[in-house]
């Protein structure tokens, strides 16, 4: 199933702004605009699809690369000791923006359990 609109889409097209730290032709990062640690970069697929369990087997590749696309951009932006990735889906699981995406925080120790 693909997403309706969203302003992911919108950011993806360059219709708002956002601090976009890395993209190809499959994959955006950008800076989160709540951050909930010293580094929060979204990496979303160009893709609009909605949510992980939303994903089919065709998206295998898609998603190998999203998580290649993690690694690459933490390198990047030099989170050398470490970093959580999170992928929120659907309601219970927190996710508000329904179009999906992988959290990448860093700069900080995480703790765990998560919320
Ligand atoms: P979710 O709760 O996993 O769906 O995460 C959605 C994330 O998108 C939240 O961390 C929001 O702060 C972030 N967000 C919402 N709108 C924007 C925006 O326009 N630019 C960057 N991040 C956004």
């Amino acid at each position: 199933m693909t997403t309706q609109e969203t302003i992911f889409s919108k950011i993806i097209r360059r219709e708002i702004p956002a601090e976009i730290v890395y993209e190809d032709n499959l994959a955006l990062a950008f800076k989160d605009v709540n951050p909930q640690a010293p580094v929060h970069i979204l990496v979303i697929p160009k893709e609009p699809i909605a949510k992980l369990s939303d994903a089919e087997s065709q998206n295998h590749a898609l998603m190998g690369h999203l998580l290649l696309t993690v690694k690459r951009v933490a390198e990047q932006v030099g989170l050398n000791n470490g970093y959580r990735v999170v992928i929120n889906c659907g309601e219970e699981g927190g996710q508000t923006v329904n179009h999906l995406h992988l959290h990448i925080l860093g700069g900080r120790a995480m703790q765990w359990p998560p919320g």
